[in-house]
């Protein structure tokens, strides 16, 4: 089971990739990320990812593709995620 702290840290990913959080949770976030390989390799991804929609031309990825993006993480890492 993922522990509380990731999940908070995998739901937010994409706001912590876009600076979109307050500065504190960025923090809390960041210190979890440098303790927690399995989140810091989805960071990794999920900063892939945000390249290679900006390459395509949009600044932000629309929520229902960012939730598409996730769904397929998370099937592909079913020790990451759920409910
Ligand atoms: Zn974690």
């Amino acid at each position: 089971m993922p522990k509380p702290e990731c999940e908070e840290a995998l739901d937010r990913l994409f706001e912590y990739i876009d600076h979109e959080l307050p500065e504190e949770e960025i923090h809390r976030i960041g210190e979890h990320l440098k303790e927690c390989p399995p989140c810091e390799a989805e960071h990794k991804i999920n900063e892939k990812i945000k390249r290679l929609v900006n390459r395509t031309g949009h600044d932000v990825a629309p929520e229902d593709l960012r939730d598409r993006i996730l769904m397929t993480i998370r099937a592909a890492r079913p020790d990451v995620g759920g409910n």
